[in-house]
């Protein structure tokens, strides 16, 4: 039966899509503390990683999630990978510190907010589209699952810290997309960030 198989095909790509890597799968570290915040989360930060560079398929993406969180536990002294998620160039979310969890990737807003990290450096290029796709996904269903508010502020790092981070053209890519804000405060006129 050809439409049968043709839907069950669209069901396994669907749930691959909404698939998150868990931190098993990646071969994550324990993290040395987790600290939680109360959702829904009112900001979604985006960031590249720079280095690592793109990785394109899972061994390279679970390689560099790898990378990022032995920086940051053991150079930088966190208590875990930064971000809430990352997403790779092959398509495929990874969970870092997950929903409601304080990250460590913007002062100020590490108890509010969401940080995805699209790993790669995304000065020069666009991420490829199933990336961008994977991102929106994300945020879409963690607004679904009451993670991320649904007047939720999106922003890229650099407007809320000296840094050109997510790379001038992804920032110019998020520009684009709903719920993308200009000032760094959202809806959230009395909050001050960090220059
Ligand atoms: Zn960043």
């Amino acid at each position: 039966m050809p439409s049968a198989y043709f839907a069950t095909r669209a069901l396994l790509y669907f749930s691959a899509m909404t698939d998150i890597v868990s931190r098993c799968e990646w071969g994550a570290a324990p993290p040395k503390l987790v600290e939680t915040f109360n959702g829904p989360a009112p900001f979604v930060i985006i960031h590249h990683s720079y280095i690592p560079r793109e990785c394109h398929s899972n061994a390279e993406c679970v390689k560099a999630m790898q990378q990022m969180q032995d920086f940051h536990q053991n150079d930088r002294g966190w208590n875990d990978i930064g971000y809430s998620f990352g997403v790779g160039g092959d398509g495929n979310i990874y969970m870092g510190r997950g929903f409601n969890v304080i990250g460590a990737h913007a002062p100020r807003y590490n108890d509010k907010s969401v940080g995805i990290c699209l790993i790669g450096d995304w000065t020069k290029n666009l991420p490829p589209e199933k990336m961008l796709r994977a991102v929106r996904k994300l945020i879409q269903s963690g607004v679904e699952e009451g993670n991320i508010a649904r007047n939720y502020t999106l922003l890229g790092h650099r407007q809320v810290r000296d840094t050109e981070c997510p790379g001038q053209t992804l920032f110019d890519e998020i520009k684009t997309w709903p719920h993308f804000s200009p000032r760094p405060s959202g809806p959230h006129d009395d909050f001050t960030p960090d220059s």
